[in-house]
């Protein structure tokens, strides 16, 4: 089958083609990042009036890229939620006018499916196994016994680790979005400052990432204070040794409570090599097989929306016309 996805829940306006749920025929990503820098994060309205002058071209472009037309595609998937609502509703329009006009079935995918599916692409999954999403506004453990079933372990009871890297960033005068510019800085320092790990209740699989973000604040403060200045590539390293420990560590319990034979990353925090190389080592280490995703299908993408659309497809979940999409949806 040939799935049409379409990806608007935040600032990258995306379409893509996936056949069979593995292989990407295309996958056009248009972000609008720029846009949103000078304003040191994505500003709703803005994003929404941008998707709705690029969608019907990135569309076009993902089908010429493949070599298809409409007449080609099995069935249109589109991210339903979660996500700013404006932006998510230009994606569910285009994608309900597709299907209605071709009439062939729609199909509303979770964003966090998504991002857990760009995983298949790299490779098939095998159960039972977990998923360690950790996005822009999302860190979740995620058990899966099979296809579509998602079990939430733990997840942040505030900031989400994509969050907590913004907005350390912006106290460190760094650009939006500031998750690779702190990676990119904390290979220059060493972590030298004993930032505080949430290690939560003894067998919880929450996690918690605001009591680190106030603690890298108040060492900034503090500095001023005295008249001192911290090195910012030190504060980076430091935090990010934190979120890394913590992410690694209660992951890792999960796989040998669980005893999965799989591990996948998944959301755009996947991207970060202190994270990846902490990740490949400890797998290594305990003999579970990690299936990381490249940078581009970590991110926001169609593809991934594509993929997760697909196990939707061929077990005939669809919806219907009157599909919306929803800003706090839960998986
Ligand atoms: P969600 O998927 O939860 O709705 P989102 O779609 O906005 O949120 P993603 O696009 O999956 O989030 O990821 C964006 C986040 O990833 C941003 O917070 C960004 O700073 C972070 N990020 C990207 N690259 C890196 C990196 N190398 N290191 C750390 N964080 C990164
Ligand atoms: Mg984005
Ligand atoms: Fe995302």
């Amino acid at each position: 089958c040939y799935i049409l996805g379409i990806e608007t829940s935040c600032d990258e306006t995306s379409a893509a083609i996936v056949k069979d749920g593995t292989v990407i025929l295309s996958n056009i990503v248009s972000s609008q990042v720029e846009i949103h820098k000078r304003f040191g994060g994505v500003v709703p309205e803005v994003a929404s009036r941008r998707h709705v002058e690029s969608i019907t071209y990135i569309v076009q472009e993902a089908l010429d890229e493949a070599k298809l037309t409409l007449d080609d595609i099995s069935a249109i998937a589109v991210t339903r939620g979660p996500g700013l609502v404006g932006a998510l509703l230009v994606g569910v329009s285009a994608a309900k006018a597709i299907a209605f006009a071709r009439g062939i079935p729609l199909i509303g995918v979770h964003h966090i499916a998504g991002h857990i599916y760009a995983n298949r692409l790299i490779k098939e999954m095998r159960f039972p196994l977990i998923s360690l999403v950790v996005s822009g506004g999302h860190t979740e453990l995620i058990y899966m016994r099979e296809h579509g079933s998602f079990e939430i372990l733990g997840q942040t009871r505030d900031d989400a680790a994509g969050e907590a890297y913004d907005k350390v960033a912006r106290s460190l005068n760094l650009p939006y979005p500031g998750g690779p510019q702190i990676d990119r800085l904390a290979h220059q320092g060493t972590a030298n400052i004993p930032f505080p790990r949430a290690w939560l209740e003894a067998n919880s699989y929450d996690f918690s990432f605001s009591g680190l973000k106030s603690a890298v604040l108040n060492a900034l403060h503090n500095a001023d204070q005295r008249g001192e200045q911290l090195a910012a590539e030190n504060v980076a390293a430091s935090f990010q040794a934190s979120v890394v420990e913590v992410l690694v560590e209660k992951t890792f319990r999960a796989v040998s409570e669980y005893g999965v034979s799989q591990l996948l990353l998944a959301g755009g925090v996947a991207a970060n090599s202190a994270l990846r190389q902490a990740l490949i080592e400890r797998s290594a280490q305990e003999g579970v097989e990690l299936v990381v995703p490249p940078l581009k299908l970590c991110t926001d993408n169609a593809a991934m929306i594509a993929a997760a659309g697909t196990i939707q497809y061929q077990q005939g979940d669809f919806s219907d016309l009157d599909l919306n999409g929803t800003p706090g949806l839960s998986l």
